[in-house]
């Protein structure tokens, strides 16, 4: 079975998807990593991160083990790491380079410790229009800026990360617009998904409602 979850950041996709891959014995593929690996290598080696050449390069010779690497950098998670996976992934010479990777997950999902799995759960904003545009099951998830940006400014201070609301927000807006207006792969619903807004739900409800649209398509 394959699941794809699209929406702008901080819809509350992470939670969900970590949720049903354990829920439905699913492999996760969090597609943004791809994104930030490339954006924040980039950014350590202070290469311009509008230089979609360069760009593409990095992207192709990117592998599995050097963005679990590249995992483990504090920025990795932090808006540093987010603005840069942004810029980058408006690049459409790296969307290209880094499409195969993800689609070869599905070929041969595994978990986290290596062993098999019986399908894959994908997080991202394309993964149901581009990357797996055959997904048995496609949901994209939003809520409004305000909320996400509380709930990412949360996450940032839990963490330790120094920033403050307002410029988590100011960053969330500029992202969702370059999502959106990108020509390459925009952040937009796929035809068949069901759309559900998280604004007003619990991280409980939210996992509710998504197992109630799941066990209906089944
Ligand atoms: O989901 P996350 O915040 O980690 O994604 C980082 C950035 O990578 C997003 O803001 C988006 O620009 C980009 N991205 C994308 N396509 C995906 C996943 C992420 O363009 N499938």
């Amino acid at each position: 079975m394959i699941i794809t979850i699209d929406g702008p950041a901080a819809a509350g996709k992470g939670t969900l998807c970590s949720y049903l891959s354990k829920h439905y014995k699913l492999a996760y593929f969090d597609t943004g990593m791809v994104y930030r690996a490339v954006g924040l290598d980039m950014v350590l080696q202070n290469l311009n991160l509008q230089d979609e050449e360069i760009a593409e390069k990095i992207a192709k010779s990117l592998t599995f083990e050097k963005m679990m690497m590249l995992s483990k950098h504090p920025d990795f998670r932090s808006d540093i790491g987010g603005s840069a996976a942004s810029k980058v992934s408006a690049l459409p010479k790296v969307r290209a380079a880094l499409l195969k990777m993800q689609q070869d997950f599905a070929l041969n999902p595994v978990f986290a410790d290596g062993t098999p799995a019986n399908g894959v759960i994908y997080d991202g904003r394309d993964t149901g229009t581009v990357v797996c545009p055959n997904a048995d099951i496609k949901l994209f998830v939003t809520a409004s800026s305000e909320v996400r940006a509380k709930r990412r400014f949360d996450e940032f201070i839990a963490k330790g990360i120094n920033t403050t609301y307002d410029k988590v927000l100011e960053d969330m807006i500029a992202r969702d617009k370059r999502d959106q207006e990108r020509a390459s792969a925009p952040l937009k619903p796929a035809d068949d998904a069901i759309v559900f807004d998280t604004s007003d739900m619990t991280a409980q409800e939210e996992i509710n409602k998504a197992i109630e649209i799941i066990e209906a398509k089944r």
